[in-house]
């Protein structure tokens, strides 16, 4: 380790995305910037993510959306590390190596590091080099993308989630013929209600999307380093370009090799601490307790990025504030934006209120008198409000919240 690189107090930061940024912005904010590695396995710096699957994929002339200038980072005092990802964390010297070989002592760890998109296993060896299969996480993937998009006339999208209807739109609004298969009976199974569900379909199909719900997709004939064509219900289909968008799992590698406990993430705290105090994990990557809940899970949302930055800070600040932060997430298809607080109650009883155009509404859900959930579509003001009502806990009468001549932020 070179002298320049022990600091005293040093925070290492390893992962160049939402959650990393967001932290970064704290730790300025709080005067700590010239403590700051930033360790990123991309050469970009930090920047939007979302807009991968939406506006970056309608052509060339959309550009990437850094989160930060370089200038920002510059004045702030933060070391940035590019194409240069941690390989390997020796917690007893409390240091992690980056793959150049150079090494970072730290007094704090805060590991990033997202998520990786899903591969198939027939693809896992292979699918870097079939010119018409991709996947999409990084600007690098989303690039590929968009030159295979504008090039084909035909999209295949396996995987009815947010990134594939997503995927999905865009291509539509292209101008391309669109396939989306779905192995599950219904789109987005894990995320929303089925009556929104059932909304999105409807939309996607009116568009022209050819959507199948309920079906598997078999046998991948391979020929001369493409994808030539897919099984679907036991019929052979072509292939000219296809999307696998099948879910992500998170990118926990670097934590799993130093022995910090993981099981889908790496597990921490409500103060966002691994098994090992001295590291956090923020983020996609992070299985945390749910407040409230009795159980942990992992969210993936620019949302619980940004919020568990702000709960690191605090621990590394040496304040414990445990995360309790109302979930929220957006996703934008075609013309609709969807936009949804809180989390949705199994044994709910949903209520619609209308919204402010036509084909505009919100699902809210309701256990007991108590509104746990919003789920909205075209209706931003009235997503804002449920995010207001949810963090206090305020439950309006049904009746009262779905009358559309009130506004929802009236019931505050
Ligand atoms: C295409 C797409 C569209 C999305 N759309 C939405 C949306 O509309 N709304 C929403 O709320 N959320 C959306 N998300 C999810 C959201 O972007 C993520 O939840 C968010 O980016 C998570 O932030 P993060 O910092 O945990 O991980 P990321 O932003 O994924 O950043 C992790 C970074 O760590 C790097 N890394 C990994 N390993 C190492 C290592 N060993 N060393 C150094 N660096 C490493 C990765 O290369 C990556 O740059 C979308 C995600 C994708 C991929």
């Amino acid at each position: 380790m070179s002298e320049s690189e022990v600091q005293a107090g040093a925070i290492v930061i390893v992962g160049g995305g939402h959650s990393a940024a967001a932290l970064c912005s704290g730790l300025v904010a709080a005067g700590r910037g010239a403590q700051v590695h930033l360790v990123c396995e991309e050469a970009e710096l930090p920047y939007q993510r979302p807009p991968l699957s939406k506006s970056f994929l309608k052509g060339p002339l959309e550009a990437l959306q850094p989160l930060r200038s370089e200038a920002w980072y510059a004045e702030a005092g933060i070391t940035l590390h590019r194409a240069d990802p941690g390989v390997a964390i020796d917690r007893q010297r409390r240091v992690l190596r980056l793959r150049s070989k150079r090494e970072l002592g730290y007094a704090g760890l805060v590991l990033a590091t997202g998520a990786r998109a899903r591969s198939l296993p027939q693809f896992a060896a292979t699918i870097a080099g079939l010119s018409n299969v991709a996947m999409l996480r990084g600007a690098a993937d989303a690039a590929r993308l968009r030159g295979q998009l504008h090039a084909a006339q035909h999209l295949t999208v396996l995987g009815g989630g947010f990134i594939g209807l997503e995927i999905a739109a865009t291509a539509r609004a292209l101008g391309k013929r669109v396939t989306v298969l779905e192995s599950a009976p219904r789109l987005l199974q894990r995320s929303v209600s089925g009556e929104l569900a059932m909304h999105v379909l409807q939309t996607h199909r009116a568009s022209g999307i050819d959507l199948r719900l309920g079906v598997a997709a078999g046998e991948f004939v391979i020929e001369g380093g493409r994808l030539a064509s897919l099984t679907v219900e036991g019929k052979g289909e072509a292939v000219e370009l296809l999307v696998l968008a099948i879910g992500a799992a998170p990118e926990q590698a670097l934590a799993l090799a130093a022995g910090l406990e993981c099981d889908n993430g790496v597990i921490v705290d409500a103060c966002q601490r691994s098994s090992d105090p001295s590291i956090l994990a923020i983020g996609d990557c992070a299985s945390f307790p749910l407040h409230g809940s009795g159980r942990r899970t992992r969210l993936e949302s620019v949302q619980n990025a940004n919020d568990q930055a702000r709960t690191a800070l605090a621990t590394l600040l040496g304040r414990d504030e445990p995360y309790r932060a109302l979930p929220w997430f957006w996703s934008e298809q075609g013309g609709m934006r969807l936009q949804m607080a809180g989390l949705m109650p199994l044994d709910g009883v949903r209520h619609r209120r209308a919204g402010p155009s036509p084909g505009s509404f919100s699902i809210l859900h309701y256990v007991g008198e108590q509104l746990l959930c919003v789920e909205s579509v075209n209706a931003p003001l009235d997503h804002m409000a449920a995010r207001k009502l949810l963090e206090a806990a305020a439950s309006p009468a049904p009746a009262l919240a779905c009358d559309p001549a009130v506004p929802l932020k009236a019931h505050l």
